[in-house]
């Protein structure tokens, strides 16, 4: 299946820089930064750099380089922010939303980084 990418999606824009956000990290596949309406005291969105619409396109298409680049800065903005649980931190969650059923808003991957409380149960 191909994957259609719309290059005007806002984190597109981000990435361009043609819209500011509050950046946590960047590498050189990955960008990170706060969400603008946080759910949660620590909620990070973090995207591949490359134009990849959702979880699947990346996990099925994107270079070894940049996964790696990626798992690994969500692994490090997890430690820099005291979540890990086998440090001090009390846990995380990561989410991506993904597709009309996964109510995905952006067309661009992003996993969100929640934590810094108890967040509750979201599967019964
Ligand atoms: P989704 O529902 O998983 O696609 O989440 C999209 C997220 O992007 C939401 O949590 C929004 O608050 C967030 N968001 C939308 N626009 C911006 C922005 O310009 N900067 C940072 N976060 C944004």
């Amino acid at each position: 299946m191909a994957y259609a990418y719309d290059t005007n999606n806002i984190f597109a824009r981000i990435l361009r820089g043609e819209i500011p956000c509050n950046k946590v990290t960047e590498t050189t596949h990955t960008l990170a930064f706060h969400d603008i309406a946080p759910q949660a005291p620590v909620h990070v969105l973090v995207i591949p750099k490359g134009a990849y619409v959702n979880a699947d396109h990346f996990a099925l298409e994107a270079s070894e380089a940049e996964i790696v680049d990626f798992t690994r800065t969500i692994g490090q903005i997890c430690k820099e922010m005291d979540l890990c649980p086998g440090d001090s931190g009390q846990g995380y969650r990561l989410i991506a939303n993904t597709g009309e059923a996964g109510v995905q808003e952006v067309p661009h991957l992003h996993v969100h980084i929640l934590g810094g409380r108890v967040l509750g149960r979201m599967l019964q």
